[in-house]
């Protein structure tokens, strides 16, 4: 019998089986007739809502004209046209677009041409690497050497680069700490570049939300003095918006809302609404130019199958064009704020936070970490109360989409307390 196997998950453990049949809005409707607000996003790709007919009917009408082509050789109006739309909200230095087909290639495609600048320019002594602790940049071999190493990469340690991992200074409402914290990374930061002078090829961060290790969120202020740092050591800065690209942050980019610039860009998830795979990775104009001259050894010889896949160009033209018109993510953080006044209180919770549509906490719990089973728990009793969740360990978190009405949120928080007084 064909059986699925499916991402993250212990196959002996699942025993329940739950299809989702359709989306409409904030909401999935289940196989059995269930309607579940939708707090995931599913996994972080939607934007406006499940289901917006402007995106189907942009997909439908390409799919009529052109499905693919191959696009080192031919190209194709939807991705200029894309491209022309997504620089209006980029610095004017981001201007190189370079398409992939999820957030892992995307960033596997910026590791690697930050790897080839240094050898084009004839610095291959610019080797190394700098991330944050916590960080998570995607699953395949690359993306997983510059994240947080623990029980998930543990399997493939023998395949994994080293790289320098300096403490990211996570901070919360009402968080006394938080100068400290900086300053002390900061300082660590510029201890390592000079120690490291000259051999640093880029550093690596998620600007203002690391998302898989807990929704742990900096203030733009950090970016702006390690953008600072970068610039007087010289090595490459790259941004991964692969999760908070496209309004997430509550701006169109964390780069907008900090108004910083990296050297490299990488956004996938959001890119295309939620409805196809789609990536991008976005370089500066001294990056483009190391890989251009007469020695073919100078080339950028990386690409996929479907590079620029027409169906996923149409998709993120039409969803940009809805975020342009609607702006929607802009209203959400202070529906969160006033949703999670009651939650200071709550003596099992602590470090609330948030982040533009992002609202995240941590459930006070013994045993930390994603093997913490408290939020499965959870998970399981919102999923029976209508709202469905997925907690990172004991991190508590609520991403939805744009479509969200403040009506949706308020009872999406009520079944979270009751959830909380029941566990
Ligand atoms: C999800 C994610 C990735 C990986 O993207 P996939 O599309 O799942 O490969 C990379 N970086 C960040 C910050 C992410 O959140």
């Amino acid at each position: 019998m064909a059986s699925l196997w499916l991402p993250f998950t212990q196959m002996k453990n699942k025993k329940e089986r739950i299809n989702a049949v359709s989306g409409k809005g904030s909401y999935l409707f289940l196989q059995d007739g269930r309607a579940v607000i939708d707090l995931v996003s599913s996994w972080w790709v939607n934007v406006h809502g499940h289901g917006r007919e402007e995106i189907a009917a942009a997909i439908y009408q390409q799919a009529l004209k052109l499905e693919h082509v191959l696009f080192a050789d031919l190209q194709h109006e939807g991705a200029y046209r894309l491209i022309e739309k997504l620089s209006s909200h980029l610095p004017s230095s981001l201007h190189h677009f370079f398409f992939s087909d999820d957030g892992s290639t995307a960033v596997e495609v910026a590791l690697k041409m930050a790897t080839q600048y240094w050898k084009n320019r004839k610095e291959a002594k610019r080797n190394k690497w700098i991330v944050f602790e916590g960080s998570y940049h995607g699953d395949s071999v690359g993306c997983m050497s510059l994240g947080q190493r623990g029980p998930f990469t543990a399997a493939f340690q023998d395949l994994l680069f080293e790289v320098f991992s300096l403490p990211f200074p996570a901070t919360y409402e009402n968080d006394s700490e938080v100068e400290q914290k900086e300053a002390k990374t900061l300082e660590l930061f510029s201890a390592l570049l000079k120690k490291e002078k000259g051999r640093i090829a880029a550093v690596f961060i998620e600007p203002l939300v690391q998302g898989a290790s807990g929704m742990r969120m900096c203030r733009e202020k950090f970016l702006i003095a390690l953008e600072a740092e970068v610039r007087k050591e010289g090595c490459l800065l790259v941004y991964d918006e692969v999760m908070t690209g496209f309004g997430r942050t509550g701006e169109w980019f964390s780069l907008v809302k900090s108004a910083t610039c990296p050297d490299l860009l990488c956004l996938a998830k959001g890119l295309t609404g939620g409805f196809l795979p789609l990536a991008l990775t976005i370089c500066t104009q001294k990056i483009y130019d190391a890989f251009l001259g007469e020695d073919l050894a100078l080339t950028f010889y990386h690409g996929h199958s479907y590079t620029a896949n027409p169906l996923g160009c149409a998709a993120a033209i039409a969803s940009l064009e809805l975020l342009e018109k609607e702006e929607a993510f802009r209203k959400i953080e202070a529906m969160h704020r006033k949703e999670l006044q009651p939650f200071f209180q709550e003596p099992t919770i602590e470090k609330i936070r948030l982040c533009g549509t992002i609202a995240a906490m941590d459930l006070k719990v013994e045993e930390k970490g994603y093997g913490s089973f408290v939020g499965e728990k959870i998970q399981k009793l919102a999923l029976e109360r209508g709202i469905y969740l997925r907690p990172l360990g004991n991190v508590l978190y609520l991403l939805p989409p744009y479509s969200i009405t403040s009506k949706e949120l308020a009872f999406s928080y009520e079944v979270i307390r009751e959830c909380l007084k029941e566990i």
